[in-house]
């Protein structure tokens, strides 16, 4: 591991002042998945900022009745809050569908939106790779590609974006609440949050250098019936092979989205239409443009089957 210097922060504005002084610090939160990026070099911060003292450990009720929830609520409260699970079940199912109770005792929503991938070359220093060293190559286009993008690859990067949660915050329409290192404040649509990988897979979100998450938007509820279904190696302590959250109506009309699939969580809003016609078409819909890998066609299968279970979990 190199070298960091480390610092605690007490406001939000400490913290960009702090990230703006020292190009390249890194917020730290719950460190699950940085501190081990940084054991193994592929995370390099000459300067860590301690973001656990900002105090946004909170979820409260906006004023046009959705919730705000603090960037540094951990993933186990926010399973657990009352109204998330009454209003935003899928939230609370995806979340309790990632890591070990012990991981999501420490995780942070916002640590959780920004973890990265779980492609093995991406971990594996001696392998090329063009997210961890732009430029290198990418040694899963023709390697070992199982786990890895059957939609919105490139020919610079195929792999996946992890989080559960991220899945289930894009069928939610969520945004994400920002401060700049100037001091300006915006929200950036969940839809837009996360990059596909293109020609630069090493650049994953719309955030700026040294943009702090300062809390996660969720419109008012929509109701209708909340389901997230995982499929993965193992019971437990797996990341998904494919994941589908849907919020299905009364009438058959609804929301979906994909995780496992895509370098970030997958929606295609006008594919929604062909959900009423059922799990084929909408799978069609949503998957139109796939180009899987030999070792991962399975994966456009595996969508339609979970997405039918899903449907057929949400009508019963
Ligand atoms: C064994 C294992 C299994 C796992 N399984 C799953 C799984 O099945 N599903 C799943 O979804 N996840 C899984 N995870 C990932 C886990 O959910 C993430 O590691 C965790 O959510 C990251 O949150 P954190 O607070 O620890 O982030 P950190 O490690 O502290 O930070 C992650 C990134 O976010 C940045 N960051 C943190 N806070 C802010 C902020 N406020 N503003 C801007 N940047 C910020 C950091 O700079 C860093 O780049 C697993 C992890 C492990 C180790
Ligand atoms: S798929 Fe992306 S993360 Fe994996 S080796 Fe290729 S460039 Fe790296």
């Amino acid at each position: 591991m190199r070298a960091f210097s480390y610092e605690r922060v007490s406001s939000p504005a400490q913290a960009v002042a702090a990230a703006a002084r020292a190009p390249g610090a890194r917020f730290i939160a719950g460190g699950t998945n940085l501190l081990d990026l940084m054991k193994l070099e592929i995370e390099t911060p000459g300067h860590l900022i301690d973001v656990n003292g900002l105090g946004f450990d909170k979820i409260e009720r906006t004023p046009d009745g959705g919730l705000r929830i603090g960037a540094l609520v951990r993933n186990t409260d926010l399973a657990a809050d009352v109204r998330v699970r009454r209003d935003y079940g899928l939230l609370s199912r995806a979340l309790l569908a990632g890591a070990s109770a012990q991981l999501r005792n420490k995780a942070t929503t916002a640590g959780n939106l920004l973890q990265r991938t779980r492609c093995p070359y991406f971990y594996d220093t001696n392998q090329a790779c063009n997210k961890r060293q732009p430029g290198s190559g990418c040694a899963a286009i023709g390697g070992f590609s199982r786990q890895h993008a059957v939609v919105g690859a490139s020919d610079a990067c195929i792999a996946t974006h992890p989080s559960d949660m991220a899945v289930a915050m894009r069928a939610l329409d969520a945004g994400v609440e920002t401060m700049r290192p100037d001091g300006s404040r915006r929200t950036i649509p969940i839809a837009d949050f996360h990059k596909l990988p293109g020609a630069t897979p090493q650049v994953e979100t719309e955030l700026t250098p040294g943009e702090l998450i300062t809390s996660v938007k969720l419109p008012s509820p929509v109701g209708g019936k909340h389901v997230y279904h995982k499929v993965r190696d193992r019971a437990s302590y797996a990341f998904a092979l494919v994941s589908v959250a849907a919020i299905v109506q009364r009438d058959g009309s609804g929301r979906v989205a994909l995780g496992g699939v895509a370098h970030k969580p997958w929606r295609v809003e006008a594919a929604e239409r062909e959900l009423p016609r059922g799990a084929k078409a909408a799978t069609a819909a949503l998957l139109a443009d796939a180009r899987p890998t030999e070792q991962n066609a399975f994966k456009v299968t595996l969508v339609e089957r979970t997405l039918d279970a899903v449907l057929t979990d949400a009508r019963s």
